[in-house]
């Protein structure tokens, strides 16, 4: 995008404008918004006009006013400090009309495509309708949507011809930054994984091992491990169709030579409540009626000492049950190690929703290298998935 000449031009930008509304319905979470932004102002700037389309919700296929991406304008007049006009349709002739008299410099909204249900089963023809309501480029910005393959994320862009279509500065910073740890981490290069099941996890684990050196896992995942490996684990989360597959895994990772570093020890408590009663104990001696909520002493500072020695840090899911501040050190505590390791020089990027909750909690998010916007499609680019938003591109 940064080589496209915007003059006199109107550019179809695919943003991810699929932000959470209060009861009032006015934005509550402006994150996604700020983050379209640069790549707004840089086609207006350059002269051009920018028509913004998006989904927001889940309105399965149906209009809806609670869902209409009306109620994102204000919030978006007031970033972009400018007006911005709106359609209540995203196809049509109503969206041709207003489309071929914006001016350079102008913005139009168009309403949520996902009231059409043909935009999520990723129909030619719907695909091919929003292409020709009279723009001359497709930018994809919507890295939080590019591992589906939508209309308006994917199918759409073979109606553009290359040089007409090309990713917005967000999403390229999406994979650039991906891509700086999966293709040329520098050395050594730790992924700290945490969070509630390993099932989710296991595809990531898997890519990762022949290019990490340190796999930190912690958060209730960590018990299926110990469990595996035969320890006692009382009443910690524990999926039991995965014990294999986790021995599966940490042989794989001794084959790679890639450590793959438990937390020795474990918050306890009788009770998943903030106000249980808690005890320290080692993770694989947790006694029956008591369940790790958050990792231990022991396991922040070895986790905390392998952080500080690497250079690149991948960081996704939380070390505990962090929403309660009864164990929420664990996390606190390696979010630290994280901006600690950073300010010293290492390349640190945290994807994935909850790990991004807990930096934003902690507010070290302007501490780290780089906080992705796109949950499953960060993790889906971890697993090393071809994401089809990028493909089409
Ligand atoms: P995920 O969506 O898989 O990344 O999981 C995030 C959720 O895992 C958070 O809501 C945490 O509260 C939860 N979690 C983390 N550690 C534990 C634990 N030891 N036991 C139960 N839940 C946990």
């Amino acid at each position: 995008m940064k080589h496209i000449n915007f003059k006199n031009k109107i550019a179809l930008v695919r943003v991810d404008f699929n932000v959470p509304l209060t009861q009032s319905l006015t934005v509550s979470d402006n994150t996604r918004i700020v983050a379209a932004l640069p790549t707004i102002k840089q086609i207006l700037n350059s002269g051009g006009a920018c028509v913004l389309m998006s989904h927001l919700g889940r309105p399965k296929g149906e209009k809806s006013d609670k869902l209409s991406l009306k109620n994102i304008l204000p919030e978006l007049e007031s970033q972009l400090k400018q007006k911005v006009a709106f359609v209540d349709d995203c196809i049509g002739i109503d969206v041709k009309h207003k489309v071929a008299n914006l001016k350079a410099g102008e913005i139009l909204l168009l309403e949520n495509l996902r009231f059409y249900p043909e935009e999520k089963k990723g129909d030619i023809a719907f695909a091919k309708e929003l292409a020709g309501i009279g723009v001359d480029f497709y930018i994809n910005d919507a890295f939080g949507t590019a591992h589906r393959a939508h209309a308006s994320t994917s199918v759409i862009a073979q109606f553009f011809d290359k040089e007409k279509r090309s990713f917005g500065l967000l999403m390229s910073a999406e994979v650039e930054n991906a891509n700086k740890v999966l293709k040329s981490a520098e050395h050594p290069f730790t992924a700290i994984l945490g969070g509630a099941k390993v099932s989710d996890k296991i595809e990531i684990i898997k890519n990762l091992i022949p290019v990490a050196d340190n796999i930190i896992i912690g958060g209730g995942m960590a018990y299926t491990f110990y469990k595996a490996q035969g320890g006692n684990i009382g009443n910690s989360l524990c999926e039991e169709d995965k014990l294999d597959l986790a021995n599966e895994l940490i042989e794989i990772a001794e084959q790679n030579n890639t450590k793959i570093i438990l937390p020795t020890d474990s918050v306890c408590a009788d009770n998943f409540s903030n106000d249980a009663n808690t005890k320290l104990a080692n993770s694989n001696e947790i006694e029956d009626g008591f369940m790790g909520l958050d990792i231990g002493e022991k396991a922040i500072n070895t986790f905390s000492e392998v952080i500080s020695n690497s250079k690149t840090i991948l960081w996704n899911g939380p070390m505990g049950v962090f929403e309660m501040s009864s164990f929420q050190k664990g996390t606190k505590s390696i979010a630290m190690a994280v901006a600690k390791a950073t300010k010293n020089g290492a390349f640190s990027l945290i994807g994935g929703g909850d790990s991004v909750a807990a930096i934003k909690k902690f507010d070290l998010q302007d501490k780290v290298s780089y906080v992705s916007t796109g949950g499953g499609a960060m993790l889906e680019f971890f697993e090393g998935k071809e994401l089809p938003g990028i493909a089409a591109i």
